[in-house]
């Protein structure tokens, strides 16, 4: 990612200053920071005093990239930061980042555990076994954060919640592991039926209280994701995990109230080539677009290598002089091809915006995600790192 300044120059000096790097980039992605900040500062203005924020920058945070969002969110109210993986967590340790940071997949082999210790990583543990593994690979007289994870309904990682009292026991007994956390995860916070949700909540305080009545102090519990941050504070308890949300778009369409959240990412490319086309042309591989008149054409440079999905070929949308107009024939590994009939001196070189906002006009990943029927994660998740990520400061 290229420095807060750098880009900020660039933007003002688009047209003075054609040596700026990224001014040769063909297409790539704008991250907002101030989009951030504001949904971080939203965020933590709807959690009462004792509840941390943990921004969850796994994946790249999202395809937004992992340390600029991590440091805009820890300077604007978060906490705690989640990764999937260590070498995520690496990443956040060796760009200076000193905040606490969790490990939400499992660390299995002493290898990993090493890592773990020598970063100040805070792993998940879902089984005894692991623990002791932990325990018997760290050096004698320290003391390693751990993170106790139940299973109550989700059926991926975490110890059974009905377990949770002799689990949680035998981890205390263990020599060098503190015992930072015990959390789960839900399955459906984000479904319209509250139903299984409030039973993944009751299964969880009810091992909570479990632990509690064998005599053991839990420092901090935690349940929630951006959906179940979203709908009831009863589900907040001393942490929430927030990622989709803190990137601005909402878990889903009936959440949609209550706190302002704006979009972060923007997708860019430019034009590289306007041609007219006559009736009966075809466009693109196997001319699945055909001319039925006359109509002028912009070839964008961005395709499905930077993760504009193929299968929205003939059927997306793009946004270019603030207007909203319609992709040609198949997206190609690299380039698309647009209309642009109608649409006075447009020319090479200017900005076309697949995702975000340009004048008036707004595509959002959930439009994405709807015509591909997958979820905006996923959207997100997909732009490569072929696409530079851009970062738009915040004020
Ligand atoms: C990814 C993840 C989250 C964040 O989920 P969002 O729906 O994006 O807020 C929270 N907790 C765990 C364990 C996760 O894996």
């Amino acid at each position: 990612m290229l420095s807060e300044e750098r880009s900020l120059g660039s933007r003002i000096e688009y047209h003075e200053n054609r040596a700026a790097d990224w001014l040769c980039q063909r297409a790539w992605v704008e991250i907002d920071l101030a989009a951030l900040a504001h949904n971080v500062r939203q965020l933590r203005n709807l959690l009462g005093a004792k509840t941390a924020l943990m921004a969850v920058v796994k994946a790249d945070a999202y395809g937004h990239g992992a340390v600029t969002v991590a440091q805009t969110a820890l300077q604007h109210g978060a906490s705690w930061l989640g990764v999937a993986t260590i070498p995520e967590g690496i990443e956040l340790r060796e760009a200076g980042i000193e905040a606490p940071i969790l490990v939400m997949g499992a660390t299995n082999s002493p290898t990993q555990m090493e890592a773990i210790v020598r970063w100040q990583l805070q792993p998940t543990l879902c089984t005894l076994k692991q623990a002791w593994v932990f325990s018997e690979t760290i050096a004698p007289f320290s003391c390693l954060p751990v993170h106790l994870k139940l299973d109550t309904g989700m059926s991926r990682l975490g110890a059974p919640w009905q377990e949770a009292a002799p689990f949680v026991q035998g981890v205390d007994r263990l020599p060098n592991l503190r015992i930072a956390s015990l959390y789960s995860h839900l399955a459906t916070a984000d479904r319209l039926d509250p139903q299984v949700m409030r039973q993944q909540q009751h299964r969880f305080v009810t091992a909570v209280s479990q632990v509690k009545a064998a005599g053991i102090t839990i420092p901090r519990i935690h349940l929630a994701n951006s959906a179940a941050t979203l709908i009831d504070s009863s589900l907040h308890y001393d942490l929430v995990r927030v990622g989709l949300a803190i990137y601005g778009l909402y878990p889903a369409t009936h959440l949609d109230s209550g706190i302002s959240l704006k979009p972060v990412l923007r997708v860019q490319a430019r034009i590289t080539q306007i041609k007219t086309i006559q009736p009966g042309t075809g466009v693109s591989y196997n001319h699945i677009y055909v001319a039925d008149r006359e109509r002028t054409i912009a070839v964008v440079a961005i395709g499905y290598a930077d993760g504009v999905p193929r299968n929205l070929s003939d059927r997306l949308s793009v946004l270019v002089r603030g207007q909203r107009v319609r992709q040609l024939g198949a997206i190609t590994m690299d380039q698309l091809m647009i209309d642009v009939t109608g649409i006075p001196d447009l020319q090479e070189g200017e900005i076309v915006t697949l995702l975000g906002q340009q004048g008036q006009e707004q595509i959002s990943a959930d439009d994405w995600a709807t015509m591909l029927g997958t979820i905006s994660w996923e959207i997100l998740c997909g732009f490569k790192h072929r696409l530079p990520r851009i970062a738009l400061p915040a004020k």
